[in-house]
């Protein structure tokens, strides 16, 4: 089966789920990285398989190191 090629652009690699950013940005969740960068004025990841820049990296690195052991589940919880 095809699918139309609008949905297949929305569907990111990962397969999606509660901690998949392009799932949380159509939803209009809030995305922690998505925060971050543009805050530091880097371009947000297309989805979650997009290659992190050394900035990014750097950037999520200096969130880990500063208290933060896995990233993706306290997403889920913080509400900040
Ligand atoms: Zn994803």
């Amino acid at each position: 089966m095809k699918r139309k090629r609008a949905e297949e652009e929305e569907l990111c690699p990962c397969g999606g789920g509660q901690s998949c950013i392009v799932d949380r940005r159509k939803l209009g969740d809030w995305v922690h990285e998505d925060d971050l960068f543009k805050e530091a004025g880097l371009p947000i990841r297309k989805n979650c398989l997009t290659p992190l820049t050394k900035k990014q990296q750097k950037i999520l690195d200096d969130m880990v190191n500063s208290g933060f052991e896995s990233i993706e589940y306290r997403w889920k919880n913080d509400t900040y």
